[in-house]
């Protein structure tokens, strides 16, 4: 006989974890999935060779109540140790000039008139950080975004604002347009820098990603950023704690292999490489084209959505362990470099650097040493190879050697992982990662909704709205328990 549960939650991505405790927290007794060794997915830290390195994601915002992480941890009534960073992010321009990304806006501002000209810069970065700050606003107050039964058109309506209306225009222009309402589209060094910060925040560039998002993505650094000592994992831990103490458990090694649904139970069955079990809710916490290959009754349904490979990337990736006897030299954890040529095979034209804080004692075995991940988009995945990572890696630390991060004698351990390693880690289709990225041709309200079925399955993550970052997928994970808690009346 299989176990019951009331909803079976595939995978621990931040997104899926957002769902899980939000429902445990209304009393449902959930049992998470989990086909890796450890938690969190893109979002994880793991530990090699006398050091932790994340696996995926490096930066952290929206610890506020008003941002989505904020909020989840407010409803659950947990807190996370966070460092405030004073500097969020450095970029080392193809001209030399090294760009600050300060918080504080006029300081931004005047450091963006330095290195760009003073033409228009004040004025655009003042119309992008109120565009953000909507953004945010707004995706908190309207949990039922995009809208696809009646009920959720009445929430939208009850909770829409005239500045909504009035910002929704955005959601048809690019943020290539953007720049040339104000006059910026000339600006060359701009247009690159504009380009490199949308791929890192936006997945995409400027003549894609519209307005909404590509003001919101820009302002990213405009906003506190926080750093977590031990690695990212130290986010998703205290979800697992939360979920493992409020009636749910969290098997990790157990990759799901199928959904189905009976009509007699009215309930779902699950079948993993271990166990089958029964449930009366699923939540599918992995990507739309993985969840289609498990759940077959909806693959025709949602074949229209699911975007290939030539759309998507992957990432090329280090981890490098090094020696560093004054570590206060750093002032700022995350750097971008600009790159004068593309890398080879990848023909990426920037890499992104985070560095371990300098007072985190937990990463490394000696406190004189420190951890650098560094990563780069991998565009196409299933179709671009690389025929030798060793090309990469010595290219990718001389970079660093001549930026100054360290010397080549004190690189103490390196490795470096590809579209395969992803897709073993993840169990993501051909090791795509990042999420869906933002394209002009799909509307905000046209993207991949929550529910999967007319019963009782949803899919979270960073390929259903809006996805992609730390923040959009905790809202993703927010936005499909709010539909299950309407739609089947759930409260404890
Ligand atoms: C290199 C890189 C850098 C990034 N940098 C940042 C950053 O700095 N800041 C930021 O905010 N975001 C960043 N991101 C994005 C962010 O990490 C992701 O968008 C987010 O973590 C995705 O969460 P998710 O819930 O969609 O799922 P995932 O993280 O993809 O998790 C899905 C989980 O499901 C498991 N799984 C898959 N299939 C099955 C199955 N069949 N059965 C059971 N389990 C299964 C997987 O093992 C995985 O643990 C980065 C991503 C990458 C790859």
């Amino acid at each position: 006989m299989s176990s019951k549960f009331d909803t079976i939650i595939i995978g621990t991505g931040l997104g899926a974890l957002t769902s899980a405790c939000l429902l445990a927290q209304q009393g449902q007794k959930n049992l998470i999935l989990e086909q890796n060794y450890l938690p969190g997915g893109c979002t994880s830290s793991y530990w090699r060779k006398g050091f932790v390195f994340e696996s995926g994601a490096t930066t952290l915002v929206g610890l506020e109540e008003n941002m989505p992480l904020g909020y989840l941890l407010k409803q659950i009534g947990i807190n996370i140790k966070a460092r405030q960073l004073e500097i969020p992010m450095k970029i080392y321009l193809k001209n030399g000039d090294i760009l600050t990304r300060y918080q504080n806006l006029e300081q931004w501002i005047e450091e963006a008139e330095r290195v760009f000209g003073p033409k228009n810069q004040k004025e655009f970065w003042n119309f992008c950080y109120k565009v953000s700050q909507f953004v945010w606003k707004t995706s908190l107050q309207q949990k039922f975004f995009p809208p696809k039964k009646i009920n959720d058109f009445l929430q939208c309506i009850k909770n829409v604002t005239f500045s909504q209306l009035n910002y929704a225009q955005y959601a048809f222009y690019s943020t290539e347009w953007l720049l040339k309402n104000f006059d910026l589209l000339d600006n060359q060094l701009f247009v690159d820098f504009v380009n490199e910060q949308l791929i890192i925040t936006a997945q995409n560039y400027l003549k894609e990603v519209n307005v909404l998002f590509g003001a919101t993505a820009l302002c990213y650094t405009n906003f506190p950023n926080y750093y977590v000592d031990g690695g990212l994992i130290n986010v998703i831990n205290p979800l697992i704690d939360y979920l493992e103490k409020n009636n749910s458990s969290v098997n990790l090694r157990e990759n799901v292999k199928q959904i189905d649904y009976s009509n007699s139970s009215k309930s779902y069955q699950i079948i993993t490489n271990k166990n089958e079990y029964e449930s009366q809710f699923v939540i599918s916490g992995i990507p739309l084209n993985n969840t289609l290959d498990i759940y077959e009754k909806v693959r025709k349904k949602f074949k229209s959505k699911v975007l290939q490979s030539s759309q998507l990337s992957s990432a090329f990736q280090m981890g490098i362990g090094f020696k560093c006897e004054n570590k206060q030299k750093f002032t700022c954890i995350h750097h971008q470099i600009h790159l004068e040529s593309g890398l080879p095979f990848l023909n990426t034209k920037s890499i992104f650097v985070s560095l371990s804080h300098a007072q985190d004692t937990t990463r490394t075995d000696e406190a004189s040493q420190m951890v650098a991940s560094v990563s780069t988009h991998w565009h196409n995945p299933e179709n671009i190879f690389v025929e030798d990572k060793s090309i990469l890696e010595k290219l990718v630390i001389k970079i660093l050697v001549e930026k100054g991060f360290f010397e080549e004698k004190d690189v103490i351990y390196y490795h470096s992982s590809g579209q395969k390693s992803w897709e073993k880690w993840t169990g993501r289709a051909f090791g795509f990662v990042g999420g869906y990225p933002q394209f002009k041709h799909i509307k905000p309200w046209q993207m991949m909704e929550s529910r999967l079925d007319n019963h009782k399955a949803y899919i979270c993550g960073d390929t259903t709205y809006p996805g992609q970052g730390i923040p959009g997928t905790v809202l993703s994970g927010i936005i499909a328990f709010e539909k299950i808690r309407t739609d089947w009346k759930i409260s404890n």
